[in-house]
């Protein structure tokens, strides 16, 4: 490659499945991203920490637009996140994502909250999609719950559902904000355990998560955040043993 063609060294690789260019976002007055610049590669695991009100959250929102950002721009697979309509339902579909709080329809089964977006989004046809949720039940674990509705089930089991109907509209990328905060410390290795497993099949996850043993094990970059920037990026490995900057290791002093 002759040094012409090659990228000039501030501007951020486009190469990645996702990739954030000088994203900033603002809440009114309030800065709530700074010039993030990000590039997620296919099958990475990136696992984003920092103090609360730290922008991780509005990270993943705007990676799946349920945020607009105010300036900058945001890939997925080479394609710019649109504005609007169907364009940006198909991208949408793309990024599944799963909450701290499970979001299961209440009023639905288990089964039809995993085959809902299939049938409405992707268009499968009803048996096709019910054929494939049953198959994603039993990848997590709950398969015997399938004809049960949310609140008959665990917190555990319904983060697991919530994982399997996310990953029923086939995404190129899963955004999991706080996965396992909301649940009783007994469910939290059930949830990681899935979520490990789909790590390890090659799935493209950006994690928020302060589980260590989860970005040691599955994790390959640790993303560190702190008012909305972000300050430190390294291995696992690296960032838990040796934070470079006072922010990472004053947060590390208080959640270690
Ligand atoms: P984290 O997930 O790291 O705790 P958030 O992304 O939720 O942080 O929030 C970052 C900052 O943006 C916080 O100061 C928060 O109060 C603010 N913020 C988040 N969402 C909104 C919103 N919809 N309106 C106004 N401010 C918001
Ligand atoms: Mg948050």
């Amino acid at each position: 490659m002759t040094a012409a063609v090659e990228p000039q060294s501030s501007a951020p690789s486009t190469d990645g499945l996702v990739v954030l260019r000088g994203v900033n976002k603002y809440f009114g007055a309030m800065q709530a991203l700074k010039d993030v610049n990000l590039s997620i590669k296919r099958g990475e695991v990136v696992v984003v920490i920092g103090p609360s009100g730290s922008g991780k959250s509005t990270l993943c929102r705007t990676i799946n637009r349920l945020e607009t950002i105010s300036e900058g721009e945001i890939l997925i697979d080479g394609h710019k996140l649109p504005e609007e309509g169907k364009a940006l339902a198909d991208l949408r579909a793309d990024v599944g994502m799963v909450f701290q709080s499970f979001n299961l329809f209440a009023h639905k089964t288990i089964l039809e909250n995993v085959t809902l977006g299939p049938i409405k989004v992707r268009k499968q046809k009803k048996a096709e999609a019910e054929k494939r949720a049953m198959e994603l039940l039993e990848r997590v674990g709950v398969e015997a719950q399938a004809q049960k509705y949310p609140a008959q089930l665990s917190g555990g089991q319904q983060q697991r559902v919530a994982i399997a109907r996310a990953l029923a509209m086939e995404p190129k990328v899963m955004l999991f904000d706080e996965p396992t905060s909301a649940l009783d410390p007994e469910m939290i290795k059930e949830v990681l355990d899935v979520m490990v497993d789909l790590a390890k099949q090659g799935m493209t996850m950006v994690v928020v998560t302060h589980e260590m043993g989860f970005a040691r094990t599955a994790g390959d970059r640790v993303v560190f955040m702190a008012d909305g920037a972000i300050v430190e990026e390294n291995t696992p490995e690296e960032f838990f043993t040796h934070p470079r900057s006072d922010r990472a290791k004053d947060f590390l002093s208080k959640i270690l």
